[in-house]
């Protein structure tokens, strides 16, 4: 499903499967990124809704994921081996994915097994720049709900986008969640203004006022 010219929600309930979080394409001329990659479990579905978003010719150059979560990440070998497209994950959570542990990554949550994730580029500190075509992206360590937890931020057709996923949370002991952490993460969120927050469970915010609003509700619950 379109968002903007040149952005995509791909994968999650309605476009893939329940189990998947949201994952989001940006496309830019002839290159595309992923941001996120569902379960796996509907592979051939997301591969199918990539094609049909994506202009012919353009190819994806990164597959971002915000976090080692089994919801977001389990994807990620496959669709890293039908595209040919490099991983990135922040360092503090590249082992867990690389080893495929299905306590951190919240596998066994959903009675799952996960599969070891080669990380190709590891974000490491607290921000990292990627170009896509024109695109800018910049990557920022947002830790909290896992240690190694990222939010992407680019421009697109004069809005700011966040790519923000479980900025709800939530904190669970077993996937190594940081409170103290999480709300310093949130208020760097609130001071982005971001005007459009795409969202891992609960879609995609639109308008500053009410991205604002979304992100203080969780901040408040702390
Ligand atoms: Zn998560
Ligand atoms: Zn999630």
């Amino acid at each position: 499903m379109k968002i903007l010219d040149g952005l995509w929600v791909v994968a999650g309930p309605g476009e893939t499967c329940e189990e998947d979080a949201a994952a989001y394409l940006l496309c830019s001329g002839n290159r595309a990124a992923l941001i996120d990659a569902g379960t796996g479990l509907a592979h051939q579905r997301l591969c199918e809704n990539i094609t049909d978003a994506l202009p012919a010719g353009a190819h994806l150059s990164f597959l971002f994921l915000t976090h080692c979560h089994y919801d977001h990440a389990a994807g990620a070998p496959l669709l890293s081996r039908d595209f040919g497209v490099p991983v990135v994950a922040h360092e503090k959570d590249a082992g867990f994915l690389e080893s495929g542990d299905s306590a951190v990554t919240a596998a066994s949550w959903y009675g799952a097994v996960m599969p070891p994730v080669t990380v190709h580029h590891r974000i490491e500190g607290r921000q990292d720049i990627f170009s896509v075509g024109s695109l800018r992206i910049q990557a920022l360590w947002s830790p909290g709900h896992t240690p190694g937890s990222v939010v992407y931020v680019t421009s697109l057709s004069g809005k700011k986008i966040l790519f923000g996923q479980d900025v709800h949370g939530p904190l669970v002991a077993a996937f190594r969640s940081d409170p103290d952490a999480y709300r310093e993460s949130l208020e760097a969120l609130l001071k982005l203004s971001a005007d459009i927050l795409c969202e891992g469970h609960m879609g995609v915010i639109e308008g500053k006022m009410e991205v604002a609003r979304f992100i203080r509700r969780y901040l408040a619950a702390r």
